[in-house]
């Protein structure tokens, strides 16, 4: 009986009110996306896209080829002539409205992702930044840049050149032939083929003047290597300056000159050198040359070891073996050389009590050159 009755009312139902239902029907699932055409709605980009793709199956279920309003359409044609037109008006009205309400929230929801992207891939320039952890010279090569400026400002020319050396250059053209007893302390490692790491800056000395000839004024910094077992004072590997003064008329006044206008600058006008005869195969005369100490200036102090003086290095007039290895004629020329530590002095000015700090690399420690 139920059904019968229905029956009866979906046959005689109005076709305005088909539309009406169909309109009510889109009000009621519309209702949730309403909100997006408002002002200060907060969504993230996923629930916008998502609701982005919904609306448009609502667009599919509502306007598309099996919705109502298509339905009403194909009625338009079946109602009463007298009633076409307005029902024919109220189709097109329902639809348009529907049509509009829809296009107004997906483009309210296409304006919120294009927000809400640009969000996320906004930069805070309010945020601080992650400030990144400056590097800063070590300080061996903060103390081989004070002494090369003192040296380029005197006139001589900064060299660099090989570690691994032949014997020639290491042993023989600094005078100091195969069995020579200099040769032991230097003791060094090395390679095959008669190849070794070179055991002092002196083999510069050699290349310096077989490439310049005479005259020639320059100094070498670099690395040398010696077969020490590392202790507070000593290290397998560790830096040297060499330093050539080779012209005609050079004599060992301008040894003490030159080597006393460099502590001078390096550590205080009133810093006094003191030149104490030695020996060293590739010079001759020889001296080892020590200065006042830059902390007591003389009386005596922990850094000094109570004496007032501190070793520089050693230094002499260039032997004439030496010219003449080099192909420069003693007979016109004279040098001086001279060669210093400069973790040696490093480990002096700042005081380190092992020599061994400034080679293990230990950020604690170097932090505090910064
Ligand atoms: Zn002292």
């Amino acid at each position: 009986m139920g059904s019968s009755k229905e029956e009866i009312t979906v046959a005689e139902r109005n076709p305005n009110q088909e539309v009406e239902a169909a309109r009510e029907a889109f009000e009621r699932e519309f209702e949730r996306f309403a909100r997006f055409t408002g002002s200060g709605v907060d969504i993230s980009l996923n629930d916008a896209n998502t609701e982005q793709r919904a609306l448009a199956e609502l667009r599919t279920k509502h306007l598309g080829k099996k919705s109502a309003i298509a339905g009403a359409k194909k009625l338009i044609g079946k109602v009463a002539p007298e009633e076409r037109a307005s029902f024919g008006q109220l189709v097109q009205q329902t639809e348009g409205s529907i049509a509009q309400r829809i296009d107004e929230a997906e483009q309210s929801l296409k304006s919120l992702i294009e927000a809400a992207r640009i969000e996320r891939e906004r930069i805070d320039v309010t945020i601080p930044g992650r400030r990144p952890r400056p590097g800063h010279l070590h300080p061996i090569t903060l103390m081989r840049q004070r002494i090369e400026d003192i040296f380029v400002s005197l006139g001589y020319a900064v060299e660099d050149d090989r570690e691994i050396e032949t014997d020639f250059y290491n042993f023989d053209a600094l005078n100091i032939p195969e069995g020579h007893p200099a040769r032991d302390p230097q003791d060094t490692f090395y390679t095959t083929e008669g190849f070794a790491l070179r055991s002092q800056t002196s083999t510069v000395q050699i290349h310096a003047m077989q490439r310049r000839g005479a005259p020639v004024r320059m100094i070498a910094p670099g690395r040398v290597f010696r077969r020490d077992t590392p202790d507070p004072t000593h290290n397998p590997m560790f830096f040297q300056v060499e330093g050539l003064c080779v012209d005609r008329g050079i004599t060992m006044a301008h040894l003490k000159g030159t080597l006393a206008e460099f502590v001078h600058r390096l550590f205080g006008p009133d810093t006094k050198t003191r030149f104490r005869p030695s020996y060293f195969p590739f010079t001759e005369p020889s001296a080892e040359v020590d200065y006042s100490c830059f902390n007591c200036g003389g009386p005596g102090c922990r850094i000094c070891k109570w004496s007032g003086w501190i070793e520089l290095g050693g230094s002499g007039m260039v032997h004439p073996n030496v010219l003449r290895a080099a192909n420069v004629d003693p007979g016109e020329f004279t040098g001086f050389a001279f060669g210093l530590g400069i973790d040696r002095t490093c480990a002096r000015i700042y005081q380190l009590d092992d020599i061994r700090l400034l080679f293990e690399n230990d950020v604690r420690f170097l932090e505090q050159f910064r």
